[in-house]
């Protein structure tokens, strides 16, 4: 079966066709500025041109069907017809505390996802305009939802709530949610393979560590925590969010600024992280080279990002009673062996000890720790896309 992987932004649209007899990548593209302009970029797999230019996209609808039309066309296709797209997986969001697991679309589906919009009004309502895009161009093909939140649904009371008057949960819904689920799903379960062991009978640490951050404690193959909460600024101070802060800033900056309460949200949210201590940059790499020709501030980012990431582990550890793996993924958690030398620096007291030559490696799953650590450090690349498409063959074929 070949499966259409959609990631679907307000005026983005990435996707993946994959043919999951193998589990092999045919193309992928990216749809960008829709409702602006657009712009096409297309890479098929079997050797065929790259497709990158400005084309006409009004809307998703449009989108979907530029992107059809490339994926069957002579010059730049790699199936014959759409007939052979045998279903289309959904990255969604937000499910809210309505799934906890992939979903196949149906009315009553789409509308339980549109009343998680309120919880994620920048994200959901452009997930659910691909899915309706997808139907307009393909008509009754299979469509399935996977959510960013599923995989924290399995969180323990004690992990989501916040201690703020419980009404504030029982009827808006205020609660830790956590995100990142599909990759920490994906490296968990990959980590436990790589140790060649059953993933129940592990304590794993998932650190999924890109533009955005999240650290998540797997106990036994299930989330009991993670580091994002009621939406994704808060944990680690990530490329340009604040992370965790105290609240009463809000007020206090909003009194000092004269700014709205969401001016200095916004400010939370974009300008904030290593790109405001730094003032250089939200890339993990400027820092470094920044860091490295004595830019303090530059240091000081990137120090408040380990120290932080090392601080979570440590409480993840306790939160689980031991850790038996520690898992760095995603941008900076593959390429970055400073980043994951610096983090695993403050973690001698668990028995960490990495490998130096084997951190420097790239692209592979691998353990850097040494053989007598205590505790098995990995790097395994996410693939947020296979997931999908794995949840959406399942519940296809069901
Ligand atoms: P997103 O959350 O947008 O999916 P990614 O997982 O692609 O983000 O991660 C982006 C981050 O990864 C950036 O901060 C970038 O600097 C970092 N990154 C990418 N390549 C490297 C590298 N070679 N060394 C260090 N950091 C890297």
């Amino acid at each position: 079966m070949k499966i259409l992987v959609i990631n679907c932004g307000s005026s983005s649209l990435k996707y993946q066709l994959l043919d999951m007899d193998g589990e092999k990548l045919l193309a992928k593209g990216l749809c960008e500025r829709i409702g602006i302009d657009g712009h096409l970029q297309h890479k098929p797999q079997n050797g065929k041109p790259v497709f990158d230019e400005n084309i006409d996209l009004p809307t998703h609808t449009e989108a979907i069907a530029a992107v059809l039309d490339k994926l069957t066309s002579p010059e730049y296709g790699v199936v014959e017809s759409m007939s052979e797209i045998g279903a289309v997986g959904h990255r969604v969001v937000h499910g809210g505390e309505k799934f906890a697991a992939s979903v196949l679309i149906d009315d009553e589906v789409l509308a339980a996802i549109e009343e998680c919009n309120p919880l994620a009004p920048l994200h959901n309502p452009a997930n659910i305009t691909g899915i309706q895009a997808c139907a307009a161009v393909m008509g009754d093909v299979p469509q399935v939802a996977v959510f960013d939140t599923a995989f924290h649904q399995s969180m323990p009371g004690k992990a989501y709530m916040y201690a703020i008057p419980y009404e504030y949960y029982s009827d808006l819904k205020v609660r830790r949610y956590g995100f990142h689920g599909t990759s920490h799903r994906y490296v968990s379960a990959r980590a436990a393979e790589l140790l060649g062991k059953p993933i129940e009978e592990l304590k794993l640490i998932s650190c999924h560590m890109g533009n955005g951050s999240s650290i998540c404690a797997i106990d036994g193959g299930k989330s009991v925590d993670t580091s994002m909460g009621f939406t994704p600024i808060a944990g680690l101070p990530m490329g340009t969010r604040c992370g965790d802060i105290d609240v009463s800033v809000l007020e206090y900056l909003c009194q000092n600024t004269g700014k709205t309460v969401s001016e200095i949200t916004n400010i939370l949210n974009k300008k904030s992280g290593v790109l405001g201590i730094s003032g250089v940059s939200s890339d993990f790499r400027d820092l470094g080279k920044a860091a490295s020709e004595g830019n303090e501030r530059a240091s000081l980012a990137l120090d408040m990002f380990h120290y932080a990431v090392a601080k979570t582990i440590g409480a993840y550890a306790a939160a689980m009673n031991g850790v038996d793996g520690i898992i760095f993924t995603a941008g900076i958690g593959e390429n970055g062996p400073d980043t994951r030398a610096a983090i695993c620096g403050y973690l001698g007291y668990l028995g960490v000890e990495i490998c130096p030559k084997c951190n420097q490696k790239r692209g592979e799953d691998i353990v850097i720790s040494t053989a007598g650590s205590k505790v098995a450090v990995m790097v395994i690349p996410t693939n947020e896309e296979l997931v999908i498409a794995r949840d959406t063959k399942a519940l296809v074929e069901k």
